[in-house]
């Protein structure tokens, strides 16, 4: 199948100024519908030309592996955004992460630490497994928690990408920031 560029669910700059309208314009507009074009040339002729993306990035590996990480991963990160929204998790999920993290204070920090001491390009994730356990994870690149057998639930870019035109080098000061735009309902739809 081919892909398409994910469609924004929110106007360019009503994230500002978490993530201004130039940022989004390079990394949803440049940056990822450079991913889409790549993956979708890349799988012609191939196994993966007919099937779905988390299956292409459970399995592929080299430069398809990468392209179709890098949409996977970057339609659920512009998804979990809106301008209001709910800035704090609820019902199941909400209790999932008091009893792993003991607080949703302290799940932030957590996860904070993890995207700040991620060395280079990646991603966090919270991610869950099969019986709804939760796990923080960092993964280089392009990787994605599908690959371990893990359902993706929450994500931050720290490819500089993401952030530098923002904040420069303050990777650590724009994932504190990105509380204030994540939408807890989106993350909850994921977790069913
Ligand atoms: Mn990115």
């Amino acid at each position: 199948m081919q892909f398409e560029l994910v469609k924004l669910p929110y106007a360019a700059n009503s994230l500002e100024p978490v993530i201004s309208k130039q940022t989004i314009e390079f990394h949803h507009g440049k940056h990822l519908q450079t991913y889409v074009n790549n993956l979708n040339n890349l799988i012609l002729g191939t196994a993966f030309e007919s099937t779905d993306l988390e299956t292409i990035v459970s399995e592929a590996e080299g430069a398809i592996f990468n392209n179709a990480g890098q949409v996977l991963n970057h339609t659920l990160y512009f998804t979990q955004f809106s301008p209001a929204g709910e800035r704090k998790p609820s019902g199941k999920l909400a209790a999932a992460i008091n009893a792993a993290y003991g607080s949703f204070e302290k799940f932030q920090k957590e996860f904070e630490t993890a995207g700040t001491g991620l060395f280079g390009s990646g991603w966090v994730w919270l991610a869950a497994d099969k019986y709804g356990e939760l796990s923080i994870t960092k993964e280089a690149n392009a990787g994605n928690p599908v690959t371990k057998g893990l359902i993706p639930l929450l994500c931050f870019d720290v490819w500089e990408h993401a952030y530098y035109l923002d904040y420069q080098n303050r990777r650590g000061d724009h994932l504190k920031d990105l509380w204030k735009i994540v939408d807890w309902k989106a993350v909850e739809a994921r977790y069913q």
